[in-house]
């Protein structure tokens, strides 16, 4: 008898794979430059050429064994000096090589969290809209996902239910700002009041609830936006940070996780994190790119493209009709569905070979995620699409 879960992980595909494939059969019919793929979070941009010559350099400088050598499993301690320095420099916040613990991208530090904290019996809230895998990951962790619905007005915390909905199994919160799928980010306010909320919670019962703080897009941001750093809100805060999108590397598959010294037994948390990436097998992350992206941590892709891209779609849409809550930051917006029915409304897109996600996988029924990762001249070719699309429900 198998794992019954992880046999229907590994064979559901997954709406965006789905739509992917229909995509290439599509391209083989009416050619790829006919196809309106707005589906898959993949950054659209190289990689900076530092990267490179980073990688090259140190494949020509160093000594091979130690390059592609196992490392500390916690990362490599000038490396972590380096990324250390570098959140000081960037948050003006505490940070020692004894904070942090290199991951493979943020999804490894968003499960060596989870495992590293809960026990059965534990929940933890996330807050809609949500990137689906936080489910896959909490259940992973043998804890239960409590889904707080979205405030659809402006993405930020709908705080009433999000009080209510916090009990004494309340291990710990997982927040995504700039938030994929709504671009949102969270403000100040916002932060400030969550911290409260916590703060109070945590007195009522006794114990820490943590607050994850999910921050691959933390860099791609719009007019300038301040995404605050939550550990300076909060002081059980754990930070997961990621060089995929930043750096256009989702691939190298890199990121650390930021346990700050004013987190409760800090030493003790460290361990149950450590302890976890050690039993979910991750041994360390790729050696190479530990040190490409700690030499490289200050530095981002061109993502102006991003903005140009989200300014042109928002505007399109909005003359259109449609109704859309202007992203902040990430590369993703996230409109309403003209018809409440997301998933008949992105069935429909297809017809006119616009490839968008429904609402209700990220926990969001009657709005539609379109990623605006891809060059600004299909953004510009697909306008007449969403038209169309518009049209045939009016
Ligand atoms: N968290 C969010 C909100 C994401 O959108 C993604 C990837 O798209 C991840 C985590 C995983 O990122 P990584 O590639 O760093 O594992």
């Amino acid at each position: 008898m198998l794992n019954e879960r992880m046999v229907a992980l590994g064979t559901q595909r997954s709406v965006i794979r789905e739509l992917f494939e229909f995509g290439k059969m599509r391209a083989a019919e009416v050619g790829a430059e006919n196809v309106f793929d707005f589906s898959i979070g993949n950054p659209s941009v190289p990689a900076p050429d530092v990267v490179n010559e980073t990688a090259l350099q140190l494949i020509k400088e160093s000594d091979p064994v130690l390059l592609h050598g196992y490392t500390s499993a916690q990362g490599d301690i000038a490396v972590r000096q380096m990324i250390a320095d570098s959140v000081k420099r960037r948050f003006d916040f505490d940070c020692r090589p004894e904070n942090l613990y290199v991951t493979v991208g943020a999804a490894a530090g968003l499960c060596c969290c989870l495992n590293g904290l809960c026990n059965p019996g534990d929940e933890v809230i996330v807050f809609a809209p949500y990137f689906p895998e936080y489910k896959v990951f909490i259940e992973g962790a043998g804890a239960s996902m409590t889904l707080i619905p979205a405030d659809i007005e402006a993405f930020q915390i709908d705080f009433d239910t999000f009080e209510k909905s916090i009990n004494k199994n309340t291990k710990a919160v997982i927040v995504n700002s700039p938030n994929n799928p709504s671009g949102a980010v969270y403000s100040e306010e916002t932060v400030k009041k969550l911290a409260d909320i916590l703060d109070a919670k945590s007195a009522e019962f006794h114990q820490p609830i943590y607050l994850i703080a999910d921050e691959p897009y933390r860099e791609i941001v719009f007019n300038n936006t301040t995404v605050p750093y939550l550990p300076k809100y909060y002081k059980n805060t754990l930070v997961c940070y990621s060089w995929s999108k930043s750096l256009s590397l989702p691939g190298e598959r890199m990121g650390y996780i930021f346990i700050p010294d004013c987190v409760e037994q800090q030493e003790l948390v460290y361990a149950a994190i450590a302890g976890a990436g050690r039993s979910l097998g991750y041994v360390n992350a790729p050696s190479l790119f530990q040190r490409v992206c700690a030499m490289c941590a200050d530095e981002t892709a061109d993502i102006s493209i991003y903005e140009t891209n989200k300014k042109i779609l928002a505007k399109g849409l909005k003359d259109m009709g449609y109704h859309v809550v202007e992203p902040e930051g990430t590369f993703y917006m996230f409109p309403r569905t003209l018809i409440a029915d997301d998933v008949a409304f992105c069935e429909k897109a297809k017809d006119f070979n616009l490839l968008i996600v429904p609402g209700v996988g990220f926990g969001c029924p009657g709005h539609t995620r379109i990623s605006f990762c891809v060059p600004t001249a299909r953004i510009e070719k697909s306008l007449s699409a969403f038209e169309q699309l518009a049209k045939s429900f009016r």
